[in-house]
C-alpha cells in the first residue's frame, strides 16, 4: 500500500494524468471532488459522473461533496466582473483548497493536493502559494511530464466530457 494523498479533483479530464502519475510515483490517491464553483448544477454532477469513469477505471475511491454554490458566490462577492485568471480565480483555488485541507484532516490523511495544476492555463506557482498556507499541502505540479497532453490524449480514448468553460457562471459568460 502507497502513501495515503486526498486529491481535490476538478474534473474527470484532468484526473486520468494526474492519477496516472501519482499511482507511478507509489501514492493511494482518495479522490475528492469539491468543486461548488462549477455552475449550474447539472454540469456539477456531469463533471462527477465522467469522474466516476475514471475512478472506476483506477479502482479508486471517490468522495463527493456538497454543491455549496451559493457561499461560494459569497466568497467571490465583488469581484464577478474579474477577467479569468484574475483576482476571483485566486479566492475560487482558496475556496477549494481549503475545503479539501479541511477534509484531509478529517479523514487523518496526512498530505493533499490538486489536479488543477493540470491546465495550461492555471498558473502552477499561485496554486501552491495559495496549498501551502494549509498543512500537508503537496505541491505537485501535474502538467509537467507532459502531463497536460496526457490528460487530453486518455479523456479522447475513454470518451470524456471535456467541457469549454472553466467552471463558475461568469466563465460561462465570458465563454460565451
Ligand atoms: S473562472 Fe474558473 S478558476 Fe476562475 S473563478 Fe471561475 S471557476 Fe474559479
Amino acid at each position: 500500500m502507497g502513501k495515503r494523498i486526498l486529491v481535490h479533483v476538478c474534473c474527470g479530464p484532468c484526473a486520468t494524468s494526474s492519477i496516472e502519475r501519482l499511482l507511478s510515483e507509489g501514492y493511494e490517491p482518495v479522490l475528492f471532488f469539491s468543486d461548488s464553483n462549477i455552475f449550474p448544477e447539472e454540469e456539477f454532477m456531469k463533471r462527477y459522473e465522467n469522474l466516476l469513469i475514471v475512478a472506476r477505471l483506477n479502482g479508486l475511491e471517490v468522495i463527493l461533496d456538497e454543491w455549496d454554490h451559493s457561499r461560494w458566490l459569497e466568497a467571490v462577492k465583488g469581484h464577478e466582473e474579474d477577467r479569468e485568471h484574475g483576482e476571483r480565480c485566486l479566492i475560487c483555488f482558496r475556496f477549494n483548497l481549503a475545503r479539501t485541507a479541511e477534509k484531509a484532516r478529517e479523514l487523518g490523511i496526512d498530505e493533499f493536493t490538486t489536479t488543477l495544476t493540470v491546465s495550461r492555463f492555471k498558473p502552477s506557482a499561485a496554486i501552491f502559494r495559495i496549498g501551502d498556507d494549509y498543512p500537508g499541502f503537496q505541491e505537485i505540479d501535474f502538467k509537467k511530464k507532459d502531463g497536460f497532453n496526457r490528460s487530453v490524449m486518455l479523456s479522447k480514448e475513454l470518451g470524456l466530457y471535456r467541457q469549454d468553460y472553466c467552471g463558475c457562471e461568469f466563465s460561462l459568460r465570458d465563454r460565451r
